[in-house]
């Protein structure tokens, strides 16, 4: 059996608790890791009671109570839920709104969560409209133009990295009385903790960084002083809706979470080296990484974020798409591959995903540099670039 979550003692920093995954030590054996609660059902007593306090695990499922209570510890949050993955938690916070409500979403954002925005959530009867990413004037009129529910943000902004002030828009969007949502999968709690900002609501896509090694989908979302009625609206849609995580990715999850500082600060390292490398490549017309000074989010990028500023970065190649391409199918190094925040380093054309209704510039090319040794990604990268 699990005990409780167990945070007696002096209260311990983040890292330390990513660490040790869990404070609670499971019954008989002791264990210091959790067994895999793998029950769907639960025995009730004849009293009709549930004496252990569960009674389905489509939504009590004892797997995720680590977790969630781990990601609550490092983002700062009153709670958290889990989902089976990135969107599926970012659709429970939409269809959390009421038909009619209108969201804020930056131009620049994870390809998916755009187009779920414009088909689906616009399907449903609510209203979308769209900010200039890193623009909070641009934030400030559009919240004056019309009664708004819910102000999103992704900061680093998925595939271009632009930068958004977190708490300057969270207040523009707290005074208009309209909810703040972060999706901060890129940036990780280990360098932002945006509920602290002002955000009512963190998301993140945990199959990234969180988990970290290719080998889970699964998503969160963490409370901040979000409205309780809100909140239970979200744990409904999870219950009812039924997104749920299995409790084997659940506990991959907390495994992967457990080394979530050390994997971050590699990947920041390795990505401001290769950023600073790259720079003024001659086959390259620009370098999008928050970590340049000449980046325009730089100064925000850096009161926002402590500690680096993320393993994402991408390179726009001189030419266009056909040298983009050629580039990387050069990497020997950089694995050609969807999805980022793993272990190991990734290279992917994004605008050829994303379609022809894409902000994605043809040129780009989208790095997730991973904690490999910095040499050989640089002597990849660089190799990659000879030919362009
Ligand atoms: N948010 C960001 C920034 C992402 O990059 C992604 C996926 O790439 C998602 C959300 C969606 O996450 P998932 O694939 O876990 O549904």
């Amino acid at each position: 059996m699990t005990g409780p979550v167990r945070r007696d003692g002096p209260p311990l920093a983040p890292q330390t608790l990513a660490a040790h995954g869990s404070e609670s030590i499971a019954q008989p054996y002791g264990d210091l890791v959790q067994p895999i609660h793998v029950a769907t059902t639960y025995e009730r007593a004849t009293d009709l009671g549930y004496p252990a306090g569960r009674a389905y695990s489509r939504d009590q499922s004892p797997a995720y109570d680590q977790v969630e209570t781990l990601l609550s510890e490092l983002e700062g949050g009153r709670d958290s839920l889990l989902f089976a993955s990135g969107l599926a938690g970012a659709a429970a916070i939409v269809q959390a709104l009421q038909t009619g409500d209108r969201i804020l979403a930056p131009r620049v954002c994870y390809w998916g969560w755009r187009k779920w925005l414009l088909d689906t959530a616009a399907h449903w009867g609510l209203q979308v409209a769209f900010y200039e990413n890193g623009d909070a004037d641009d934030v400030a009129r559009q919240l004056a133009a019309a009664p708004t529910r819910l102000v999103w943000i992704e900061t680093p902004a998925n595939p271009s990295w632009e930068i958004t002030d977190i708490a300057a828009v969270s207040a523009l969007a707290r005074a208009h009385g309209a909810l703040v949502a972060v999706d901060s999968t890129v940036s990780t709690p280990v360098l932002t903790r945006p509920l602290a900002l002002g955000a009512h609501l963190v998301l993140h896509s945990a199959t990234k960084y969180l988990n970290g090694h290719t080998d889970v989908i699964a998503g969160a979302v963490v409370a901040g002083d979000v409205p309780d009625a809100v909140w239970q609206r979200i744990r409904q849609v999870r219950g009812l809706g039924g997104a749920v995580l299995g409790p084997f990715e659940a506990w991959l999850l907390l495994r992967g979470m457990r080394t979530l500082f050390l994997r971050v600060a590699a990947a920041c390292a390795n990505a401001q080296a290769l950023a600073e490398a790259l720079q003024h490549h001659p086959a390259l017309v620009a370098v999008l990484y928050p970590g340049l000074p000449e980046h325009p989010g730089h100064a925000v990028a850096a009161r926002q974020m402590q500690g680096g500023f993320g393993g994402m970065l991408s390179i726009r190649v001189r030419g266009g798409q056909t040298p983009a391409v050629a580039v990387a199918a050069r990497l020997r190094v950089f694995r050609r591959a969807t999805s980022l925040g793993s272990v190991e380093s990734l290279v992917e054309h994004r605008a050829s995903v994303e379609g022809p209704d894409t902000p994605c510039p043809p040129d780009l090319l989208r790095l997730s540099v991973g904690i490999e040794a910095l040499a050989d990604l640089q002597a990849d990268l660089l190799q990659a670039l000879a030919d362009v």
